[in-house]
């Protein structure tokens, strides 16, 4: 499908109902290295957004649905994860707010942008097991793919096998923000919920985009 308004809105939908079936998985990785809370923050922040999406207009841009879910996100999710996926989304809006279809070098600048919004928000760096660890793979990724001619749907997909592939690799990791740096060594065999929820996201990007 062109990736415009419809698009956007079909991937935030999907990433909503991602997010309530990944609930528990979600609470089960922030219980072991956390509060136990991300699974309930994210989908109770996602179905916020989902109440909303039919709203937003058809001659919308993509660029609005993001930053609805930006405002959304901020508002109604606490913790962490609010502020980090707000800042992410509003700055992925920004970068891409004009444009009515995203191409791939759009797409790029949309990831880059929601990723330097959380290191922005965050101040993590690669390999201090945060949802950053899913982030930048992603970003690197989907740039490299974009330069080597691949089209939106698989600049999307690899983006998403690239996060999928980041927040696998948080589990040997000690973390240094966040809860999970409280816990030292034990935080060592436990994936970080944060990077696991951007994997999920960035699928449902992915799997939108394949489609129709
Ligand atoms: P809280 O930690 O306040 O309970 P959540 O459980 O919803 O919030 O989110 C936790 C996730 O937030 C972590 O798994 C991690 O990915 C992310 N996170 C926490 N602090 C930071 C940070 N400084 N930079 C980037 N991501 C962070
Ligand atoms: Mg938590």
């Amino acid at each position: 499908m062109n990736l415009d308004v419809t698009w956007a809105k079909a991937w935030i939908r999907t990433g909503a109902n991602v997010m309530s079936e990944h609930r528990v998985e979600l609470l089960d990785l922030d219980r072991a290295i956390g509060d136990g809370d991300h699974g309930e923050n994210m989908d109770r922040g996602f179905q916020a957004v989902l109440a909303k999406l039919d709203a937003v207009p058809a001659e919308a841009n993509p660029g609005d649905v993001l930053k609805m879910v930006a405002t959304t996100l901020i508002s109604t999710v606490g913790g962490a994860a609010g502020p980090l996926y707000g800042t992410a989304f509003l700055k992925a809006a920004i970068a891409v707010q004009d444009k009515s279809d995203l191409d791939g070098a759009a797409l790029v600048a949309l990831l880059t942008a929601g990723r330097d919004g959380i290191v922005l928000r965050g101040k993590a760096e690669s390999g201090d097991k945060t949802m950053v660890d899913a982030w930048t793979p992603a970003v690197d990724a989907a740039a490299a793919a974009q330069a080597s001619g691949a089209d939106a749907p698989a600049i999307l997909l690899a983006a998403a096998e690239a996060a999928e592939a980041g927040a696998l690799a948080t589990e040997p990791l000690i973390a240094r923000k966040g809860r999970a740096s409280y816990l030292g060594e034990r935080a060592i065999g436990h994936r970080d919920p944060g990077a696991q929820s951007s994997a999920l996201l960035l699928r449902a990007a992915a799997d939108t985009a394949t489609q129709g």
